[in-house]
């Protein structure tokens, strides 16, 4: 008797392919026959289902409707499973998962992440690992409850938090890091978890699920040379509700006149200017240099030490659900599920 379900969902990424035989290209194998690619799954304790996207995709073309599908195809399955487990490309893997971390709320269930730098089929793979130790953890519970009820990332031995992660590496095993939140688990001879770390079961047992999403954002990265034009058109692009600058050190940029003219006329024109520093780790105080304050008198929003890739999917959600100004700052200011300090 199996005691624990878990739903493997297979959205796309290397993970899922094998080298045709005829024309030796990589390709995505036919996911219904994953225990053909991977017989340790047959011996495991827990029941292993899966399902698939219809049209696995390279994670590039992930984006918010690709999202809600994901999510939609965890929410059917929500009661019937103890946990999921997502096989997703590596490029865009930290932004889905951030993103799921925010659409779900009150979520009682391991939903972990992973993928592989190499395909499954091929001898030295990282797949099998990644996988099976996945699986793992999304069917690990204590008295019935989950040791990771949180949506997580599992790649090369570590357990991070999703909305802490970012793709570090092309070319490493160890693709992942989460410079600004410790490792959940670590996986050795066992699964050592951190539950000082991870966190707790909601007090509300209530699922909710979020799938209005705003793409009006932009991103601007700031460089030694910047021209005004840039900034200024940058700034001026039509239907915008928020821009994320991203900034120097602890959020500074150049307090030249005409940088924070352009800056504070576009929140005097309703845009919403985040702040979220260039530096992997650490976080944003405007407080702390003159070149910070000066877009902290303007009204630029501290990003504290969210990740770029979470900054972007939380104020995507957030706009998506309301436009009223005061309220996007007031619930992007607010730590959801652990995503910033
Ligand atoms: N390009 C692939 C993807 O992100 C790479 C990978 O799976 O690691 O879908």
């Amino acid at each position: 008797m199996h005691n624990k379900k878990v739903l493997l969902i297979y959205t796309g990424g290397t993970i899922g392919m094998i080298t045709d035989q005829s024309s030796g290209a990589l390709r995505p194998f036919n996911f219904s026959q994953i225990t053909q690619q991977v017989p340790e799954l047959l011996k495991f304790k827990c029941a292993i289902d899966s399902i698939a996207f219809e049209k696995p995709i390279d994670s590039s073309n992930m984006n918010p409707e690709t999202w809600v599908s994901l999510v939609k195809m965890i929410e059917q399955n929500y009661e019937e499973y103890d946990g999921f487990v997502v096989l997703h490309g590596t490029d865009t893997m930290a932004y889905t998962a951030s993103a799921v971390s925010f659409m779900i709320k009150n979520l009682s269930k391991p939903i972990v992440f992973t993928g592989s730098q190499l395909p499954i089929g091929i001898i030295r793979t990282d797949g099998k690992e990644n996988l099976i130790t996945a699986i793992e953890i999304a069917s690990a519970y204590k008295n019935h409850v989950p040791l990771v009820p949180e949506v997580a990332l599992y790649f090369e031995y570590k357990l991070f938090r999703a909305n802490r992660t970012t793709k570090l590496s092309a070319h490493h095993f160890n693709a992942f890091e989460s410079f600004n939140y410790p490792i959940l688990a670590e996986a050795g001879i066992d699964i050592d978890y951190r539950f000082n770390v991870i966190n707790p079961l909601p007090k509300d047992k209530k699922v909710e699920f979020q799938y209005q999403f705003e793409t009006g954002i932009s991103v601007l990265k700031l460089f030694p040379g910047i021209s005004q034009d840039t900034v200024t058109h940058h700034l001026a692009q039509p239907n915008i509700k928020a821009i994320i600058l991203e900034t120097y050190g602890s959020g500074n940029a150049t307090t030249e006149k005409w940088f924070l003219e352009a800056i504070e006329k576009a929140i005097q024109q309703g845009i919403i200017i985040i702040n979220i520093t260039q530096c992997k780790s650490g976080k944003v105080d405007q407080t702390k240099y003159e070149t910070g304050k000066g877009l902290h008198k303007l009204g630029v929003v501290g990003g504290s030490d969210l990740t770029i890739e979470s900054a972007i999917t939380k104020l995507m959600l957030i706009l998506g659900n309301t436009s009223d100004k005061s309220k996007v700052i007031e619930q992007f200011e607010r730590n959801w599920v652990g995503e910033k300090g």
